[in-house]
């Protein structure tokens, strides 16, 4: 079933960095953007006279006063992690089957946070492929998606230290051991169905400060060669600044988070026409708002730090011509589904600089690069696939409106208008799904005296 749309009378953000257009008309049939602009009523009324579509079927929405923008693309985020709360939950408290269901239901948020494409790159039990075919075939709700299966681990690890076990798999880790486990690895993800495959290139070891790169150059090669023989890009979790030079010189098409990036890496950015999504939010809301969720004290400045050296060379990556995508690595309790997916764009306006126009575009028309779909999604364009907002308010003047799930009055995703109602309630406790904790303060004798 689909809907014919005429949305009337909005501002046009139409994602192409272009300015905002007022008191304009975009006409959806099929899932596609038909008619735009000033005439679009017309072309509706004569559309539906040729095809012999009776104009009361005309769904009209009055858009007046509003914003209408194309559907956010959140081009990193971990849709099967259900806001975990330790890497101890993530990797051994998840059962699969009870992975999907509860993937599926948190779907349903993202799509109505106004969320209509992303990105999973790495998934629990590797479900991503099965979650993405579910909702392509109708079986279940969501946004549009793109999937890695798993992420790639050197036996150092990533960011779970000594959880990650020496040989196989868990939760969304594959450890690859040899060049030729990461030849066969890859091509084993791209066969059960990878839009991307993941790399881990740094990670940390447990007594060592920061992360370090735990990939050599030809493992990282194997690693991009062999995906780009079977056409699938690759990306890499880098946080530190060679991570980061090494994987644009290795073939890596776009680096997640680029942390502490030095003018090398940059050079090596640029030749490689490497892509960057510095998913800043979960450091941002960890700096502005950890406190108040009792995350670990004294990192806030630890943070902010990072955010505004790291953002500094982004600007200036972003002035140079990378392309920067905007992800907001929500599904951890920092970042829950449904509440950040905007945060990035305002870090982006609030630490790089940009404008909101700009600021957007990094979620619209460059996320659909991420998305393979340049040529049918991010930007509102005649031809285009309907996937797009309709704003109660101005988020050129307010980036932050946009993650004010009040001033989202419609969703249109797939040519068809989200159901605002229908977002279902908040899952309840899983028997096993949470790390139990003894307590959460050390008992001391004086304590207990005090
Ligand atoms: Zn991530």
């Amino acid at each position: 079933m689909t809907e014919n749309l005429l949305i009337s009378g909005g501002t046009l953000i139409d994602g192409t960095g272009s300015d905002p257009k007022p008191n304009h008309h975009i006409f959806i049939n099929n899932g596609e953007i038909i008619a735009l602009g000033e005439n679009a009523n017309k072309t509706a009324n004569e559309f539906c006279k040729q095809e012999g579509i009776p104009l009361e079927d005309l769904v009209k929405i009055n858009a007046e006063g509003k914003s209408v923008m194309p559907g956010l693309i959140d081009s990193h985020l971990h849709c099967s992690f259900d806001d975990v709360q330790s890497n101890d939950e993530l990797f051994f408290h998840r059962d699969p089957i009870m992975v999907a269901l509860v993937a599926s239901q948190n779907l349903k948020k993202i799509l109505r946070s106004g969320v209509t494409s992303f990105v999973d790159p790495d998934t629990a039990h590797g479900i991503g492929p099965a979650l993405r075919d579910a909702i392509n075939a109708n079986v279940i709700e969501g946004p549009r998606m793109k999937t890695g299966v798993q992420a790639l681990l050197t036996a150092v690890g990533g960011t779970a230290g000594r959880l990650i076990p020496d040989d196989g798999t868990v939760g969304y880790a594959q450890v690859v051991n040899s060049k030729d486990e990461i030849v066969k690895w890859t091509r084993r993800h791209i066969k059960y169905g990878a839009d991307w495959i993941k790399i881990h290139a740094t990670g940390s070891i447990p007594g060592k400060p920061g992360e370090l790169l735990v990939w050599n150059r030809e493992e990282l090669r194997a690693a991009c060669e062999t995906a780009h023989e079977l056409s699938i890009p690759v990306m890499a979790h880098c946080r530190g600044a060679e991570s980061v030079r090494v994987c644009a010189e290795e073939g890596v098409d776009l680096i997640l988070h680029a942390s502490f990036m030095d003018e090398q890496g940059l050079e090596a950015v640029l030749e490689n026409g490497t892509s960057i999504c510095p998913t800043f939010t979960f450091l941002a809301n960890l700096a502005d708002f950890g406190e108040k969720v009792g995350a670990s004290p004294g990192m806030e400045d630890i943070f902010r730090g990072e955010i505004e050296q790291t953002a500094k060379m982004i600007r200036k990556a972003y002035d140079n011509g990378v392309r920067i995508v905007s992800g907001s690595e929500s599904g951890f309790a920092l970042t829950p589904y449904g509440h950040w997916h905007a945060r990035e764009l305002q870090v982006f306006v609030e630490a790089l600089g940009l404008s909101a126009v700009e600021a957007i575009e990094t979620a619209t028309k460059n996320g659909a690069w991420v998305m393979q779909m340049e040529d049918q999604l991010g930007t509102l364009e005649v031809g285009n696939l309907a996937d797009l907002l309709i704003i109660d308010g101005d988020p050129i003047s307010d980036i932050s409106i946009l993650n004010d799930k009040a001033k989202i009055e419609s969703i249109i995703s797939k040519g068809q208008r989200v159901d605002m109602e229908e977002s279902g309630p908040e899952h309840d406790s899983i028997p096993g799904w949470k790390v139990g904790n003894w307590a959460g303060d050390i008992l001391t004798w004086d304590k207990a005296y005090d």
